[in-house]
């Protein structure tokens, strides 16, 4: 018998990247392409989703030819979410470029929804806040300002999709209209109750229900590749949006697991089981996958300054020549300094949510140096995630056990003084999985699970190997100072200060 294989997509928002995995999870072949960001106006974030598509196709062929005679069993795609395309079902091209994820424009529109009082049925609904960071507003922005737009989405002659969408009618070559439930539940118009898409949002939207993809499992039947693209039809057989393909990818298969992705910036899942949870602390309720029908419910929170207040410290400040020498300042810097540092450069993700906070960097004294203010870089990222855990463990009525470890990955997890400092920091342990490309991996076990690779969940918690476990150090009453310092400085940059 010969050799099975996994391709696994990986469409993030600055590359694309396809990896050929064995069936044991371990990837035989890489390639990555970079693509530009298009920023039209300030706020406004594009990209081009025709060259996404051909980039994608590009690294998938790299890779395929490493399976070397084997079989190439199944496809996993996992992307960015909440970037909205919409294509001509006829010709196949998009009317417009990408809006990311990232893009603010929608901000005057989503401030009028909220106005007019319907931020509590969104919530209710989708489990989303009314903010321009989800695809529902953009779409409607597309088809209320490219012209042309509406008259043709009124005939039925458009198509929207978020980028697993796009890939896939494009794998299908127009076969397939399909998405997933975790990355429907990213866009502001899928009720996650109910597994529909709301018509009620729909209407208030003005958005055609013909423009929407049919929603699946995130393992299902997405459809096959076109025999075209890598030489012999494929199945497209596992599908989630980035935030809970690393959810898997951790095995965070029980309610109280939760792992947090430490990029850019830095995007914390809590399993909450069969039953949705509604935050009343601001975080997003979602689905973390949705598998024979049943959906697996999460609550989400999200910091936008993670690994980017490094960069910022390596490339504005200029304190550190690179983001590991971080790590080095840490360790001398007083451990008695009382140094915060508030990255707000954008304003504050959750719980905050305040658009209009900006930065600080308060308590400085005569001997601060530049290993306190590296150190204080650091702790908060540390300080933030222990804001997620609270807004959490408030929503989840006290049920998420002290000692539940923190799965985490991404690229600042290389860094161990920060692990441990965020182990401290949240009084619980942390773990570091041996491999730390869970986002890639989750897409593949999808895949491989709905192909008969692997048979249960089972075998993807079997698999999860923890490369290293931190333990919290510190005692109680110096972590709940340090904390309680922390929240005083983001109180006097919020916008209502
Ligand atoms: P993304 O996928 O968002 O581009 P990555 O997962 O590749 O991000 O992680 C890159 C981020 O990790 C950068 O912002 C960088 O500053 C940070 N980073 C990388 N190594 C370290 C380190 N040793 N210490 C602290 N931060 C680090």
């Amino acid at each position: 018998m010969s050799e099975k294989y996994l391709l696994t997509i990986d469409q993030g928002t600055t590359s694309t990247r396809a990896i050929l995995f064995n069936t044991l999870g371990v990837p035989v072949k890489v390639a990555q392409r970079e693509f530009p960001q298009i920023y039209p106006q300030d706020g406004w974030v594009e990209h081009d989703a025709v060259q996404i598509w051909e980039d994608t196709l590009l690294v998938c062929r790299e890779v395929i030819g490493a399976a070397d005679g084997g079989e190439v069993a199944a496809i996993g795609i996992t992307n960015q979410r909440e970037t909205t395309v919409v294509w001509n079902r006829e010709t196949g091209r998009p009317i417009c470029n990408a809006i990311v994820w990232q893009d603010r424009r929608t901000a005057n529109r989503c401030e009028t929804l909220k106005a007019e009082g319907l931020e509590a049925q969104v919530q209710e609904k989708t489990g989303l806040l009314l903010d321009p960071y989800f695809s529902g507003t953009k779409l409607a922005w597309i088809l209320d300002e490219v012209s042309g737009a509406r008259a043709a989405a009124d005939k039925g002659q458009l198509a929207f999709g978020t980028i697993d969408s796009w890939l896939i009618w494009n794998l299908t070559k127009g076969r397939s209209h399909v998405t997933d439930a975790t990355n429907a539940s990213r866009t502001l118009l899928f009720n996650i109750n109910d597994q529909n898409w709301d018509s009620e949002i729909l209407n208030r939207l003005d958005i055609p229900h013909s423009m929407l993809p049919d929603v699946l499992d995130c393992c299902a039947d997405f459809g096959t590749s076109d025999p075209e693209h890598f030489g012999v039809p494929i199945k497209i057989a596992g599908v989630a949006g980035d935030q809970q393909a690393a959810t898997i990818g951790q095995a965070c298969f029980d309610p109280g697991m939760m792992k947090a992705t430490y990029g850019t910036g830095c995007f914390a899942l809590l399993n909450t089981g069969p039953d949705k949870k509604l935050s009343e602390n601001k975080l997003l309720s979602t689905i973390a996958y949705r598998l024979a029908g049943q959906p697996t419910y999460a609550l989400e929170g999200s910091i936008f300054m993670a690994g980017a207040t490094i960069q910022w410290v390596r490339d504005g400040l200029k304190l550190i020549q690179s983001a590991p020498e971080s790590e080095e300042l840490a360790v001398k810097a007083n451990p008695e300094s009382k140094v915060y540092l508030v990255p707000a450069f954008t304003g504050l993700g959750a719980p905050y949510w305040d658009p209009h906070a900006r930065g600080a960097i308060i308590g400085l004294t005569r001997d601060t140096g530049v290993a306190d203010i590296v150190r204080a870089a650091i702790e908060s990222v540390s300080f933030q995630t222990r804001d997620l855990m609270e807004a959490m463990a408030g929503d989840t009525g006290g049920t998420l056990p002290a000692d539940a470890p923190l799965r985490v990955d991404g690229g600042m997890v290389a860094n161990d003084w920060f692990l441990q400092n965020l182990a401290n920091m949240l009084g619980r342990p942390v773990e570091r999985p041996t491999y730390a490309e869970t986002t890639a991996l989750g897409a593949t076990y999808l895949a491989g699970l709905q192909v008969g690779i692997y048979s249960s969940l089972d075998d993807v918690t079997a698999a999860w190997q923890c490369d290293c476990r931190f333990e919290p150090n510190a005692n109680a009453d110096e972590r709940d100072a340090r904390y309680d310092g922390w929240q005083k400085a983001v109180a006097r940059v919020l916008s209502s200060a």
